[in-house]
């Protein structure tokens, strides 16, 4: 992989304050230049087609009413129907769901799955919430964007703090209203039409794309390094995954801290010490590590599997110690660090490409469920990594070509597709 070539970029405020939207619309706009997008698309592109916000009043376990704001952003849907998560997070507001729903478009493009793209995100915390809590504000989420999902409009799927649990509330929510309808959220469960191989999917995916940019680089998996940071679903897959190829975990964290042992982690010991409801920061085989400090390891490997904006120029992207940046979170890296990595020759393999396993897979599941098919686990795998590798080296191609980072090669395959379908829809 050669280092690409220095390329200009806007920057429109201190990098402190910095958004997930803005860092997208930015990225937006270096392949959009790069492409020579026309103005009209440029525009119908850079901000999405529909925004629904809505209030959510659920009534607490004390007896309180709790009134929380729920958002659904479609990006755009010149591809196909709306596709993507739903997340809970106390930071969720509209312009982080507006900037991810834009990635998602960008992410389903680049995978070539008949989908656009959209985002949905309620302001909550989901940790200091009850089960009972969770479940009235999913359904009441459910029924209120009701209007705009469907099938073959909008489709969901589980996000940062959201699981199966959720989506089967989602299935059963929808459902009651509309009739037996699995097709209208992925990652849901097994049992209720999940497709198998969706919950480990993006951590899979992660693993078959590391698996071939190692290859490029000639570097033997087995000697690698890797740090992580974040153990939910992702991180968690991404771990177990990777230490099964034997690549040696040096840390992980989870939202109170993390654990570091020089002479690796045992991936699956520690997966069952979490899943005892333990932190990750409870860990006794290894020191522990704040989750900044883990971020500036040396490690062949580093892995953000979290929330956005983690990887800054003010925190520490001048010490990041890493060969190669996995960006299995969505935005983890701001513009400003995303040059400079550039200039340290760090590669940085892009969030639309390295963790879009999980929509692949979301692709497979309401296949399946409009079928009303099975596909075994080794069909599935075989198909998830046949689509990521393919998408790997189309992105490859154009970078080596075009002389541009990762990024800007996915954004620029994503992006060309998306406008083309705009140009040929018509308006
Ligand atoms: N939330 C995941 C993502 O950001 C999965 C989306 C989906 O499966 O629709 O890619």
């Amino acid at each position: 992989m050669k280092p690409a070539h220095f390329q200009s970029m806007k920057y429109p405020m201190p990098e402190k304050k910095i958004t997930n939207f803005q860092t997208i619309v930015i990225q937006f706009e270096n392949a959009a230049e790069r492409l020579k997008l026309e103005p009209y698309l440029r525009k119908i592109l850079r901000i999405p087609f529909r925004e629904v916000s809505v209030q959510l009043p659920v009534v607490m376990d004390d007896g309180r009413i709790e009134v929380f704001t729920g958002y659904r952003v479609q990006h755009n849907g010149a591809r196909g129907p709306y596709k993507g998560g739903l997340r809970y997070h106390p930071d969720v507001d509209l312009d982080e769901v507006r900037g991810l729903a834009i990635l998602m478009t960008w992410k389903t493009a680049l995978m070539n799955l008949p989908f656009g793209g959209g985002k949905g995100g309620i302001q909550c915390d989901p940790h200091k919430m009850s089960p009972r809590e969770l479940e009235q504000l999913t359904r009441k989420f459910t029924a209120r964007i009701g209007l705009v999902l469907g099938p073959y409009r909008d489709i969901l799927a589980p996000d940062l703090n959201t699981d199966e649990q959720v989506m089967a509330w989602i299935f059963d929510e929808y459902s009651s209203r509309h009739g037996y309808t699995p097709s209208i959220v992925t990652g849901k469960p097994v049992s209720l039409g999940g497709s198998i191989g969706r919950k480990e999917a993006t951590g899979r995916g992660i693993v078959y794309i590391i698996q071939e940019v190692l290859k490029d680089l000639e570097i033997d998996i087995k000697t690698t390094t890797a740090v992580i940071q974040g153990f939910g679903n992702v991180g968690s897959h991404t771990a177990q995954f990777l230490y099964e190829e034997g690549v040696k975990i040096l840390a992980v964290s989870g939202r109170e801290g993390g654990i570091y042992n020089p002479s690796g982690l045992n991936i699956p010991d520690l997966i069952r010490h979490v899943q005892n409801r333990r932190s990750v920061a409870t860990y006794p085989y290894g020191d522990p590590i704040t989750n900044k400090e883990l971020l500036k390891l040396e490690c062949d490997l580093l892995i953000p599997a979290a929330v956005g904006g983690v990887i800054t120029k003010e925190d520490n992207v001048l010490d990041l110690k890493a060969r190669i940046v996995v960006e299995a979170a969505n935005c983890p890296t701001t513009p400003i660090a995303d040059k400079i990595l550039q200039e340290r020759e760090i590669p940085v393999i892009p969030d639309i490409l390295a963790n879009a396993g999980g929509v692949v897979v979301s692709y497979f599941e309401w296949v399946q469920n409009l079928q009303q098919f099975r596909w075994d686990l080794d069909h599935i795998n075989r198909e998830l990594q046949a689509h990521l590798i393919k998408a790997y080296r189309e992105v490859r191609s154009l970078a080596e070509r075009e002389r541009v980072t990762l990024r800007t090669a996915a954004h620029m395959i994503a992006i060309g597709r998306v406008a083309e379908a705009e140009r040929i829809r018509g308006h």
